[in-house]
């Protein structure tokens, strides 16, 4: 069995359903056969293929990969996060609204999560509650709105309404940090994009959220929490011996990796070693990231093939986790 719990989809938007949104910063979808471009106003951003829009292709996609369930979610240029709530909420519900009728060709097998305007909390609220009633399995945020991060007493309201209502959240990280030091070599997806995901983490673990907000949250972040795992020594080290590290956290950093999941994309074998050692093999789940050229090309290779983990680990991270995290 194999779930994965991190795919992107974009439906087939319009410009001119896109300029309702922003006309020139709102992502549209140019296709030609088999092959798309998302566009931002008349800009090409990125050269896209028929899986990410095409549910019969989405489908087919699956079986080549032999997963028997994909759960995709906004690719987060739709976010719109930057925009008026009188736009910006409309444009949500239609998201959620296509993701909905692309599954629909599958519904067994393809799951969605749903965006909200976080910019605007109680529409955001509204939103996550609205789209788990219409079918949506959770909901994506990014994971930070401008200059909130999660610890912004807003997205602590909207991620504790989330834990009240059982609406299970994947936190993906986005609109990197430093674009003007990283123009070139996808920079910003490579050195940081691992470091908001970082950033999005420390914020709940060092601000006390996790103190305040219930057990019951489900909450995942995506690619094996980017630089997380590797750097969670180092933020331990600084909490032992800097009091300025501690003075919102009570307990050692380490200790609350028990309340969040992460994804397996990490494409490395001893990066996901690492990985499941830090945070135990029933807090990671399969996240491919398809189908962008920076996933995981062959779905779930580098759990099944993994030399060091055994077949109980194994079957936990492919679907088990999966199963429980998203009540499927
Ligand atoms: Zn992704």
């Amino acid at each position: 069995m194999k779930i994965d719990i991190h795919s992107h989809f974009f439906p087939t938007i319009t410009q001119a359903e896109a300029a309702r949104l922003h006309p020139q910063r709102a992502p549209w979808l140019r296709t030609e056969g088999r092959h798309g471009q998302i566009m931002l106003g008349d800009k090409p951003f990125r050269p896209v293929h028929d899986v990410l829009w095409d549910p019969q292709r989405r489908l087919e996609h699956l079986d080549e990969q032999g997963l028997d369930v994909q759960v995709m979610c906004a690719t987060p240029v739709m976010f719109g996060y930057d925009q008026p709530i009188e736009r910006a909420l409309p444009w949500a519900q239609l998201m959620n609204d296509r993701a909905l009728e692309m599954a629909a060709i599958a519904p067994e097998r393809l799951k969605v999560l749903a965006q909200v305007p976080l910019q605007d909390i109680d529409a955001a609220c509204r939103e996550a509650s609205r789209a788990k009633a219409c079918g949506h399995v959770g909901v994506q945020i990014g994971n930070h709105v401008g200059e909130r991060d999660l610890d912004d007493a807003g997205l602590e309201t909207f991620l504790r309404h989330c834990a009240q209502e059982g609406i299970p959240l994947l936190v993906h990280p986005w609109d990197m940090l430093g674009r003007e030091r990283m123009k070139k070599w996808m920079l910003p997806w490579l050195v940081a994009m691992p470091a908001e995901t970082q950033l999005g983490i420390l914020s709940l673990i060092l601000s006390g959220a996790f103190e305040r907000l219930p057990e019951s949250l489900r909450i995942c972040f995506a690619h094996g929490g980017g630089a997380f795992a590797f750097l969670l020594g180092r933020v331990d080290n600084a909490w032992r011996h800097r009091d300025i590290v501690r003075e919102d956290c009570p307990q050692l950093p380490s200790s609350y990796v028990k309340r969040f999941f992460v994804d397996s994309a990490v494409f490395d074998p001893g990066a996901l070693r690492l990985l499941v050692e830090v945070m135990g093999a029933d807090r990671v789940m399969l996240g491919s990231d398809s189908p962008f050229p920076l996933g995981e090309q062959s779905i779930g290779a580098g759990v099944l093939e993994h030399p060091l983990l055994d077949e109980t680990d194994k079957a936990r991270i492919c679907a088990g986790n999966a199963r429980a995290f998203f009540d499927l």
